[in-house]
């Protein structure tokens, strides 16, 4: 069961990880290029700076690129071993499944980033 204070929470609704209250993005768009990845410079809730340091968010792209390699893993083999497509139509089918899944790895990877830096603080204490 998900409840605030429970770190899963914070990532899945993409709250602020340190009340889980605050959004961490300014848009809830993920198909819109220019939005969608644009957070706020601090919690609109409880003030947590989410700018850490200068190009804190570059740590981000080592999950994002490990979510991406697992999951055209995943769906490559789901289509070729389990489906038993054709190798040209698995590989076409994976580069799909990536362009439509990019921007939920993307604001996964940076929710989960900024996560591990900060914890959560209740707030009556
Ligand atoms: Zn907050």
């Amino acid at each position: 069961m998900l409840q605030k204070g429970k770190k899963l929470y914070g990532i899945i609704h993409q709250r602020c990880p340190a009340c889980h209250e605050g959004s961490i993005f300014e848009e809830a768009a993920y198909f819109d290029i220019k939005k969608m990845g644009k957070n706020h410079d601090a919690c609109p809730a409880c003030g947590q700076d989410y700018r850490i340091e200068p190009g804190f968010y570059w740590g981000a792209l080592y999950i994002a690129y490990g979510f991406s390699v697992f999951v055209s893993l995943f769906i490559f083999l789901l289509f070729f071993l389990i489906f038993g497509l054709s190798l040209n139509a698995s590989f076409f089918l994976l580069v799909i499944a990536d362009l439509i899944l990019a921007p939920f790895l993307y604001k996964l990877s940076k929710t989960l980033w900024l996560h591990l830096f900060v914890r959560y603080h209740h707030p009556s204490k």
